[in-house]
């Protein structure tokens, strides 16, 4: 088997590979080509970590596996690590046997950022100009980054419920050669698209907060209870996500359906989009919103795509097992 351990992954994964690699499988989840194993996770009552496995099979692109880790939250405090701390281990679909083994940090960040990045590619608007943030933590400079490559925007404008963070953004988008301006979230109005990567559990972004036209990717809801933004939107939107499954169970869509503003039928997979089977856009006026969940098969895609980098660079270890 291969090692590719955590500190290479920096210099090996580009953000184009993250970003092909999410779009095949989702394109693989949508033909059924690839499906995602039921989702473990568990509080085992040491540390207070929750830890579990997120894994599936993509029959198209041959990557078995799963990502295995969790959340430590004494992590940064008592020993200096970061909190999220995983790993995925691929498997040979022909054999069984372990194939790698894949320092999964940086690559969770990379394939969140690839998922919204990708929903922008196939659902904002061509003319798309002003790009708008909720969320300027961790994970928002990751998606902020991505997002920037697939339209012209001119300016990045940015909501944080915790204002002294929005530095973090301001930098990414400077970085990128754009102004930032920090707005209420009524001058989300202004936005044609708007990412939301916060970890609240109630809505910020509510419907009249969003102009005609906009996509959304609403990326930091991926648990049951939390929610970034108002019912009333995926109520008035078109709604796309990477699995229906976990859309209408730990996604932002389990609220709208417990308030009986839509049903499953109502949510599409972003796959049909990338395959053709869904038109995506059908006007310049249409909302579009993209609730991003995270599905165990981007991050076997992504962790193989690093791993094919790795051997062709020389860099991946190679152990018997
Ligand atoms: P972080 O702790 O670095 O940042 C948290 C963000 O949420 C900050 O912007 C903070 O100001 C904001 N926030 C905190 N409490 C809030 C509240 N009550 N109301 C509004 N905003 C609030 O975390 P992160 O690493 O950036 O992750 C953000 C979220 O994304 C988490 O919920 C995480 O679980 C989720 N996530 C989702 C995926 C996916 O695939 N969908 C992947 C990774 C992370």
């Amino acid at each position: 088997m291969y090692i590719v351990p955590e500190r290479e992954i920096g210099a090996l994964m580009t953000r184009t590979s993250a970003f092909d690699a999410v779009e095949k499988v989702f394109a693989a989840m949508a033909s059924g080509e690839a499906y995602n194993f039921p989702v473990i996770r568990e509080a085992i009552g040491h540390e207070d970590a929750l830890y579990g496995f997120k894994g599936g099979f993509d029959r198209a692109g041959l990557s078995l596996g799963l990502k295995a880790g969790g959340y430590w939250p004494n992590n940064l405090a008592k020993h200096g690590e970061i909190n999220h701390q995983s790993t995925v281990f691929l498997f040979d679909p022909d054999t069984g046997k372990v194939a790698a083994m894949v320092g999964g940090n940086l690559l969770t960040a990379l394939r969140t950022a690839a998922a919204s990045s990708v929903s922008i590619a196939h659902l904002a608007r061509k003319d798309a100009k002003v790009m708008g943030m909720v969320g300027a933590g961790h994970q928002a400079t990751f998606q902020l980054r991505a997002a920037l490559e697939q339209r012209d925007f001119t300016k990045v404008i940015g909501w944080n419920y915790h204002p002294e963070m929005l530095p973090n953004i301001e930098k990414v988008a400077n970085e990128a050669g754009l102004p930032f301006e920090a707005v209420p979230l009524d001058g989300m109005r202004e936005a044609d698209v708007i990412v939301s990567i916060t970890s609240a559990f109630a809505p910020s972004l509510m419907a009249a907060h969003v102009s005609p036209g906009t996509h959304l990717a609403c990326m930091g809801t991926d648990t049951k209870g939390k929610q970034e933004v108002d019912a009333a939107l995926l109520a008035v939107a078109t709604v796309f996500t990477d699995e229906i499954a976990q859309s209408v169970s730990i996604g932002e869509a389990q609220h709208a359906i417990a308030q009986n503003l839509m049903t499953e039928a109502d949510i599409h997979q972003i796959g049909a989009v990338i395959n053709g089977t869904h038109p995506g856009r059908k006007s310049a006026d249409e909302i579009t919103l993209f609730d991003g969940t995270g599905v165990g098969l981007q991050d076997l895609a992504v962790a193989a795509a690093v791993v094919d980098l790795a051997i062709e660079k020389g860099i991946a270890i190679k152990v018997d097992v």
